[in-house]
């Protein structure tokens, strides 16, 4: 029996349960890889709301599952939590699930408890090496428009770890050699309990099981409104405004001027309606008065008689703001080693071709030169002066963070990712926020860039740096011949996006979902419209075909279709209804 009413609607959230996989204790940076850290990503990227129970430091309550009133808060649990619970954690897991209607699903191995195992109907038996690869028919919701193997686009493997199990009162969407590697069970009409199995280490690197996930999560909650990015590219280029094109010996070059800058940057972006994320750095080394001074002010000739001029840089720089083509991120402060003093320096002063051509005094915030990490304090200012100065200049806060020649500190203290995160970075390699911190990839490109799942953040040819356009201008316009089926998106849009506040909201006669976004982090999506995926489960679908769906009020198109493309015009409150 089901009184399923539409004011009954899952909230769109979920909750992400596991063990000891978060490293770090205070909760806020996820780090060291692994399926934990993948989802973090995914989810953050997709737009998926998610809270994270951590069963490590956290004692299991009613109250991670119920809100005030006793309603569910969460549209589906996640589990991807190893070991034993406790009988009664069993038993708030299967209340939650069986009488709030919060819909299960679990990863991988994640599957060893009594109770996970019986509501997911089936029965753990065993994990082996085997070189076989799960295959579905496609036919289900979960793995519809699938490849049959679900391990194409992804790693090459001989073999890897494949769980057994005994269907119970589950049925099998996908099989390896016969046995159960995808799974569904209908615990009550809008109710689900999915397993999605594999070798958790790796399940996650094939695009059709992340497409798995993802579509698993539509069908536990009943619709999801989602971002994916199949055919989106991110240009960056790095080092406008830096000091080693002037004094590192290997890494000399002219800085670009005014005319290169419109010629071989801005026209051809123009053409093809694309954007450059520039990483920049305002902060310029001033070896006579041995200060840091503003790098946009600089003309002069360097030691190797070359005519730097900063001025027609930043000329070039403002005309492609206001073109609409260039964003302006940071690359730190100075690309300089904050200590240019002390053994074995100093920097300041000394020949071009001593320790001046030490490629480790030109990074910034991990000290290259003498092997330690640079102190929290000090890559702070450095994080706070480049964002403060590159306003200054620009008028712009910078919302991307990526530091010179990938130089970084990983302890737990000095990691340069929390730290830029609390600085107000929105970005670097993955997501920054005020909830958490992904320690993402340090060369700028993020984990799954290029896939259904991340944008490709591609270094602009020829080389992702300006020193590519000194030394070969027309190299970079190669890239729309390159990739002439992908649209070239900023990388604020692709913050804007992962910082955008989803939210479901009790409806009287329907569903509504807000989405806020935040001034600071999702500005790009507040300037210019933005677009969103409504996704409706089979199930749900019947419930509400021929309903309007509403957008800002306005009704904009009838409930039919599995997927809706949502489109929001500029501002920061939106919603969508369905009634
Ligand atoms: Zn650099």
């Amino acid at each position: 029996m089901s009184l399923y009413g539409l004011a009954e609607v899952k909230p769109y959230r979920v909750l992400l349960v596991i063990s000891d996989q978060w490293k770090d204790p205070r909760s806020f940076l996820v780090s060291g890889g692994g399926e934990f850290q993948t989802m973090v990503t995914l989810f953050k990227s997709w737009g998926i709301p998610f809270d994270i129970l951590r069963l490590d430091q956290t004692i299991m309550d009613p109250s991670h599952f119920a809100d005030f009133g006793g309603k569910p808060r969460y549209g589906a649990i996640i589990w991807d939590a190893f070991g034993e619970i406790s009988d009664s954690d069993g038993t708030l897991i299967r209340d939650a699930v069986e009488r709030l209607h919060i819909s299960l699903v679990a990863v991988g191995n994640r599957v060893q408890q009594p109770e996970i195992q019986r509501l997911l109907g089936i029965r753990y038996k065993a994990e082996h090496m085997h070189s076989s690869h799960p295959t579905g028919d496609g036919q289900s919701f979960i793995l519809r428009g699938l490849p049959v193997d679900l391990h194409e686009r992804g790693p090459a493997a001989v073999a890897m770890r494949r769980v057994q199990v005994d269907l119970v009162e589950a049925h099998a969407l996908a099989t390896a050699a016969g046995m159960p590697q995808i799974t569904t069970r209908e615990l009550a009409d809008d109710t689900r309990a999915i397993w999605i199995g594999g070798d958790v280490d790796q399940m996650l690197l094939y695009q059709p099981i992340r497409t798995a996930l993802r579509r698993a999560i539509t069908e536990a909650i009943g619709y999801s409104l989602v971002k994916t990015w199949t055919h989106d590219i991110v240009l960056t280029m790095d080092d406008l405004g830096n000091a080693q094109n002037s004094w590192l010996e290997h890494w000399h070059y002219p800085a670009l001027s005014q005319d290169q800058i419109r010629r071989y940057l801005i026209e051809p972006l123009k053409a093809h309606h694309a954007v450059l994320s520039i990483n920049t750095v305002p902060g310029f080394v001033d070896d006579e008065k041995r200060r840091i001074v503003p790098t946009w002010q600089q003309q002069f000739t360097d030691g190797f008689g070359t005519r730097q001029d900063y001025v027609s840089t930043k000329k070039g720089l403002d005309e492609g703001i206001a073109a609409g083509v260039f964003e302006i991120e940071s690359h730190g402060w100075t690309h300089m080693q904050p200590d240019l003093s002390s053994e074995p320096g100093p920097w300041w002063g000394t020949p071009l071709d001593g320790e001046r051509a030490e490629m480790g005094w030109y990074r910034e915030f991990y000290d290259v030169r003498r092997n330690r990490e640079i102190p929290a304090a000090e890559q702070k200012f450095h994080m706070e002066k480049s964002a403060e100065w590159l306003q200054q200049e620009f008028d712009i806060v910078p919302l991307e963070f990526s530091t010179g020649g990938n130089g970084v500190s990983r302890s737990p203290d000095n990691n340069t990712w929390r730290l830029a995160a609390e600085a107000g970075y929105g970005y670097y390699g993955g997501y920054l926020g005020k909830d958490l911190a992904v320690e993402g990839r340090a060369d700028s490109n993020a984990d799954f860039g290029g896939t259904d799942d991340v944008p490709l953040l591609l270094p602009a040819p020829p080389d992702g740096h300006d020193r590519g356009i000194a030394h070969d201008p027309a190299g970079f316009a190669n890239v729309f011949e390159k990739y002439p089926d992908y649209q070239f998106i900023g990388l604020d849009e692709y913050i804007g996006y992962q910082h955008a506040a989803l939210k479901s909201l009790p409806s009287g006669d329907g569903m509504k979902l807000t989405v806020d976004y935040d001034p600071h982090y999702c500005r790009a999506l507040v300037a210019k419209p933005s677009t969103w995926d409504f996704h409706l489960s089979d199930w749900l679908r019947a419930k509400v075909k021929g309903k309007g769906i509403w957008v800002d009020g306005k009704k904009t198109s009838v409930a039919q279709d599995e997927w809706t493309a949502i489109s929001f015009s500029p501002g920061a409150h939106h919603t969508l209804e369905v009634r």
